[in-house]
């Protein structure tokens, strides 16, 4: 009988072993290199706000309504866990009004209280990028397109672009005044859940998924119906950039996203193999309001966040961007005691040569087969006779899988000589 263990992680919430672990830190390190190539910092935001940062995402939102870690701390204020980083960032930029444009990346973990199911845990990573302070649409272009690239870098290629505007605020307090007007006169045609929504944010009845939403949603006005000259120019110029960069996408008027501070540009990257509950890879767009709402002044921002879980599901799905190697160059195995091993490993590691060992002074046997199981280029054997010689014997551990002559044969080795011998049978 196997034990279960008194303490598990709690539900949604998990432990990211090697070799996964070593995915995501280079998910993180292709993100980072797309970003900084295109002049982004990182920004790292606490874990803990206070929940007002968090209120003002919108009070219409499953995030902040029913999602949100929150307590009372020891000093008595009332804070949450984040369950997204673009208020932290709009908060980080009015308590230290950097210059403008402020273009930033994150990643790390966000938290909220959701049904645990494939591709949607309580406490999952996201990387993502905000501009503040700029209004244009070239930019929405440039942030889109990095998206783009990432997904290019990770060796996805079936991913598809969603694309929408929400016209300026006023176009878009006249469109739900309209959509409101439709949903209403239609009311038992509704969900009660979507009911619900409508008290609150008729734009957020668009995101229902359920089925007998559908066909009032089919009827609904569209947006593009409301825009302004002004909105209308800047989502026509949103598609050309998107064209002249041959950047493909669909514009799908029902695509409001869940945040209720969005304006002008919206867009959503899907998976292209995904099933549909887990499709949306991320999205984002341009917001206004939310740096004003607190206590900022008013500043366009317009920035996405990508989920790690469904972009790494994606990238299974594909067959691409598989787990990197993280195998050790060189393995030192010693049979005179360990202390050997000790000089020798933080020799190698000085070096720049990766270096692993055995512990508890085990027989040669035993060291040679984890050795083995190490994945290592090379093993450094020293006994008692190489210990006299000032000698170490190189061991070529992947002979099979190289035609390299230095991989051919074991050699001695003087132990001076070590670390040029390695350097060079390496490079
Ligand atoms: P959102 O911040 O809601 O726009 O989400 C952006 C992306 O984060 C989504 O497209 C998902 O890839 C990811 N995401 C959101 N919620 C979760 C979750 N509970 N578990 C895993 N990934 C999530």
């Amino acid at each position: 009988m196997t034990l279960v263990p008194e303490f598990q992680t709690s539900p949604g919430m998990r432990d990211i072993l090697p070799p996964e672990s070593a995915r995501w830190q280079q998910f993180v390190h292709v993100f980072a290199q797309v970003s900084e190539s295109a002049g982004y910092g990182q920004v790292i935001s606490p874990l803990l706000e206070d929940l007002g940062v968090f209120q003002r995402i919108g009070d219409a939102t499953d995030v902040v309504t029913k999602e949100m870690y929150d307590f009372v701390d020891k000093g008595g204020r009332h804070v949450a866990l984040r369950p997204e980083l673009t208020a932290s960032v709009c908060r980080a930029f009015v308590q230290h009004r950097p210059l403008t444009p402020w273009k930033v990346w994150y990643t790390g973990s966000q938290f909220r209280y959701e049904k645990p199911q494939r591709g949607r845990y309580r406490q999952f990573d996201q990387v993502g990028i905000e501009v503040l302070g700029a209004d244009d649409p070239y930019l929405d272009v440039e942030i889109i397109a990095l998206g783009w690239a990432f997904f290019r870098a990770l060796g996805l290629s079936k991913v598809t672009l969603l694309l929408n505007s929400l016209g300026e605020p006023a176009d878009r307090a006249r469109y739900v005044d309209a959509l409101r007007a439709h949903f209403e006169a239609n009311l038992i045609e509704l969900s009660e859940a979507s009911q619900q929504t409508l008290l609150k944010n008729p734009l957020r009845v668009l995101d229902s998924k359920r089925l007998e939403d559908a066909a009032l949603i089919a009827t609904a006005p569209r947006i593009a119906e409301y825009y302004s000259p002004e909105a209308a120019a800047h989502f026509a110029a949103v598609q050309a950039g998107l064209h002249a960069l041959n950047i493909p996408f669909t514009v799908d008027a029902k695509l409001v996203r869940g945040l209720d501070y969005y304006r002008h540009t919206t867009f959503e990257y899907q998976g292209g193999t995904l099933e549909s509950a887990q499709n949306a890879l991320g999205g984002g767009g341009r917001y206004d309001g939310l740096v004003e709402s607190l206590g900022g002044p008013a500043t366009a921002g317009v920035g996405f966040a990508l989920g790690l879980d469904r972009t790494l599901i994606a990238c299974d799905d594909e067959g691409v961007f598989a787990s990197p190697a993280t195998d050790v160059d060189v393995f030192v195995v010693d049979t005179t005691g360990g202390l050997e091993a000790l000089l020798l490993t933080n020799q190698l590691r000085a070096a720049g040569i990766s270096a692993d060992r055995a512990f508890e002074n085990r027989s040669m046997k035993s060291q040679m087969k984890v050795a083995d199981r190490s994945g290592a280029t090379f093993a450094v054997i020293i006994g008692s006779n190489e210990l006299d010689a000032g000698a170490v014997v190189v061991r070529p551990m992947r002979t099979g899988d190289t035609a390299d002559s230095t991989l051919s044969g074991q050699s001695t080795i003087p132990r001076t000589e070590l670390i040029e011998y390695l350097q060079k049978a390496l490079s």
